[in-house]
């Protein structure tokens, strides 16, 4: 039987950045996907998604400052634009279940530059937008937008370049801990790996279901709209920012980037589907209701160009799970809860430090797996 040091199921964001940080490590990596590399099924395709520091909880902001300096290291090392700075707005309704002081006071532990400002304030620097009274909004300059797409082939190229043995269109149908690291059945045969990386997202539960290790995920599609802009320039990154809307109902945008279109999205649509009941088709109402919040929000976002569909795999409340499970600590499991991509490099890089040095550099405290069901 094929062994090596660590498996690695799944190649989205997270696999990849898990293969090729091991690889880099010169581990002894195999990494496995069930479709063709890049395919659209899960949550790592497409264009943009939002990175930024501002979270209203500093172990995430720590993890989002640490994710930085990863990022700024994958693109010295592989010599490709990855991020584009274009500076982030949260706007955080008083009346709404968020509040802007947990925000600034975890930024300000962090030693974040941020600004807190006024709907009028909100207005003369960005006449584009809308916002209502009672509306608090917080500005950071370091948020902005990373190339999904090209994020993931390029960390799916350098890992191979660093010696990683990718195997896509190959299914993992079952993990087999024995003591002695673990047997990876495949659609391809079985291999045998010290450690095992699970970074499958929707898919997680098919695998540790049998081993009595599932985690509770609510799984979506999603969808994003791109909106033809109005006014193209006047949505140029140079000045209209990244933006996020906080409420009891969330939703998300884009300046333009690489098309004169703007992209927005309700975040957490409750459209749910598992993997294998998603249909890929937006849901019309989901789309007439993002439609009225933007242009309410954002007058000049133009007609819906495009919709395209995603999947989210949500933990209980969000948090990530970065962690070996308690009752099979040679399986290491990756969930980002529908917002990692942000993290991506660093997420890679701890988990090669799990995998490798049993322990990461990183704060991770608060992403340990649930305990056994058992001891629920
Ligand atoms: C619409 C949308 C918008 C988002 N916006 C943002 C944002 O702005 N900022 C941000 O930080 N995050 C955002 N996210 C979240 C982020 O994109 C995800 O957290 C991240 O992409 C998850 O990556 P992943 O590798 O865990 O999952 P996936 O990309 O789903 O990868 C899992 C992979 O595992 C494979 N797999 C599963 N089971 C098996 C098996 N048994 N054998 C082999 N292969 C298998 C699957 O085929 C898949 O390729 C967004 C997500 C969505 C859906």
């Amino acid at each position: 039987m094929e062994s090596f040091e660590v498996a690695v199921v799944g190649m989205g964001a997270l696999g990849s950045a898990a293969a090729y940080q091991l690889a880099r490590r010169g581990a002894k990596v195999v990494a496995f996907e069930q479709y063709e590399l890049g395919h659209v099924r899960g949550a790592s395709h497409d264009t943009s998604r939002i990175v930024r520091t501002s979270y209203g909880a500093t172990q995430y902001v720590r993890l989002a400052q640490s994710a930085y300096r990863d990022w700024a290291d994958l693109e010295a090392e592989s010599g490709e634009r990855l991020l584009t700075i274009t500076g982030g707005v949260i706007f955080l309704p008083i009346a709404g279940p968020y509040s802007a002081s947990d925000f600034t006071s975890a930024l300000e532990e962090c030693d974040v530059p941020h600004e807190l400002l006024s709907p009028s304030e909100v207005q003369e620097r960005w006449p584009q937008f809308r916002v209502p009274e009672g509306v608090e909004t917080v500005y950071t300059a370091d948020t902005g937008i990373a190339h999904a797409a090209r994020t993931v082939a390029t960390l799916q190229m350098r890992a191979r370049v660093h010696g990683a043995d990718i195997r896509d269109r190959t299914q993992v149908e079952a993990l087999i801990p024995d003591g002695d690291g673990v047997i990876v059945r495949t659609a391809g045969g079985d291999i045998r790996a010290g450690k095992v990386v699970v970074a499958a997202d929707a898919w997680t539960n098919a695998l540790l279901e049998p081993l009595g290790a599932a985690i509770p995920l609510d799984v979506m599609q999603e969808q994003v709209t791109y909106f033809q802009s109005a006014s193209p320039e006047e949505h140029g990154s140079d000045r209209f920012p990244v933006w996020i809307w906080e409420d009891d109902e969330c939703y998300y945008g884009f300046p333009t980037y690489g098309e004169p279109t703007i992209k927005a999205a309700r975040d957490v649509s409750f459209n749910r589907m598992t993997p294998a009941e998603r249909t890929y088709v937006p849901s019309p109402e989901l789309t007439t209701q993002l439609g009225e919040f933007v242009h309410g929000l954002i007058p000049d976002a133009g007609p819906e160009m495009r919709t395209v569909t995603c999947q989210y795999a949500l933990t209980p409340d969000r948090r990530f799970i970065l962690s070996p499970l308690h009752e099979h600590p040679d399986i290491i499991v990756a969930l980002a809860a529908g917002h990692g991509f942000k993290f991506t490099p660093a997420i890679g890089r701890i988990l090669a430090e799990l995998a490798l040095d049993g322990e990461s550099t990183d704060d991770i405290s608060m992403f340990a797996a649930p305990a056994p069901a058992a001891s629920r």
